[in-house]
């Protein structure tokens, strides 16, 4: 059900993606990728600049989804001083964020949900507006955005960027909202000079329906951070994908690089799985396959609202969400998922699934059943 944390999107021990890797192997496992480059990397660059929207342009290859934020953040940070202005380097986010467990992504989670009191005298301070409210299929009214807008008004000379997860935020509360707030974002971003950042770790790659959540606004972030799927969930790879005025601007200021630089950047091996997951994706099935898989949780999580424990079902594209009045106590509840032979894992009130995009329609039934009967047995 879990799709091991939104990652194994083609199922796990792929025919296709294991040879691949097998004959990276003998090829070249790893090269440092300072002053060298090689084929995976050049050829996944090119694939996710041809994969994403045509102001994204530029590829940073980043060690994991936290990494790729961080690499976001400094992006961000380095553009803002290659232009004359190294003042912003605040970040303005919405409450229920996830982005992460490094200490620039942790500044920009849920102050709650992300525990920023046990980390409070390290962390960054940064600028938080409410949760998105609008639903999904609902307009972005004034007051959506109201407070939003007074901190980026306030504070503009100090922000670098407003970072948000596009329409799902995901591992801070598993909550959809409408795309027009996103449409809203691009213009006050723009009218304020900040940047945009978009976290697709968790949506892109087809999870929602679309092949990144954006494409539901018809928005382009000005740094967009993917992972997760990238690599089928083979290896740990992330990418920050940015346009050619961000990349041009850093490259042009002091120190005329941008600076991260770790060891294990575009491992090949890695970059090997993500060129032949996104193959695998580009052979188009994801659609029907995501579409079908809609249909099936609609259907098949219907009978959990009629539950007395259950607060409301939701879905969209191959996300299903339960969502309790009350925590799930995870020593009882994980076992009888497994004896319901399924592996689902729950936080706090939410019980939800994101399955690999091969998923049966028979399977899904079965972890639909079992979710409706495990939440049933725990009222
Ligand atoms: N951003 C989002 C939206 C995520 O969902 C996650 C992981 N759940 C991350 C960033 C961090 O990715 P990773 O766990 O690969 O560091």
């Amino acid at each position: 059900g879990m799709a091991s944390w939104w990652s194994v999107i083609h199922g796990y021990n792929h025919p296709i993606i294991n040879t691949a890797l097998k004959q990276q192997i003998d090829k070249m496992s790893h090269v440092m990728f300072g002053g060298l480059t090689h084929d995976p990397a050049i050829e996944l660059g090119q694939q996710l600049v041809a994969m994403t929207a045509p102001e994204l342009q530029a590829v940073f290859l980043a060690d994991s989804g936290s990494v790729s934020v961080e690499v976001a953040m400094k992006m961000a940070i380095q553009y803002w001083a290659s232009s004359g202005q190294p003042n912003k380097q605040r970040f303005l986010t919405v409450r229920n964020g996830y982005h992460g467990d490094t200490f620039g992504a942790m500044s920009v989670c849920d102050p709650v949900n992300g525990m920023h009191s046990l980390f409070s005298q390290t962390l960054a301070q940064q600028l938080f507006a409410p949760a998105p409210e609008p639903a999904f299929d609902a307009p972005c009214e004034a007051q959506h955005t109201e407070e939003l807008a007074r901190l980026l008004v306030e504070h503009r000379d100090s922000i670098a960027a407003i970072i948000i997860e596009p329409v799902v935020q995901g591992a801070g509360g598993m909550r959809f909202y409408s795309p027009a707030y996103l449409r809203e974002l691009r213009a006050l971003a723009d009218e304020n000079e900040v940047l945009l950042i978009f976290d697709e770790v968790a949506t892109g790659f087809g999870r929602t329906g679309k092949l990144f959540a954006y494409e539901h606004a018809d928005v382009v972030p000005d740094i967009l951070c993917l992972g997760k799927a990238l690599t089928g969930g083979y290896m740990t790879l992330a990418a920050t994908v940015t346009t050619e005025n961000v990349s041009r601007t850093i490259n042009q200021g002091e120190p005329g690089v941008f600076m991260h630089g770790p060891t294990f950047m575009g491992n090949p091996l890695a970059c090997t799985a993500a060129l032949s997951s996104l193959k695998l994706l580009q052979e188009g099935k994801w659609q029907s396959q995501v579409q079908a898989i809609e249909q099936g949780l609609k259907e098949g999580l219907a009978p959990c609202t009629r539950l007395a424990a259950v607060r409301q079902a939701r879905v969209l594209g191959a996300i299903g969400v339960v969502e309790l009045h009350k925590a799930v106590d995870m020593a009882t509840i994980q076992p009888r998922f497994v004896e319901a032979g399924v592996w689902v894992r729950p936080f706090g009130k939410l019980v939800y699934v994101m399955p690999p995009f091969v998923i049966s329609p028979s399977q899904l039934a079965h972890l639909c059943r079992a979710i409706t009967k495990v939440v049933a047995d725990i009222a």
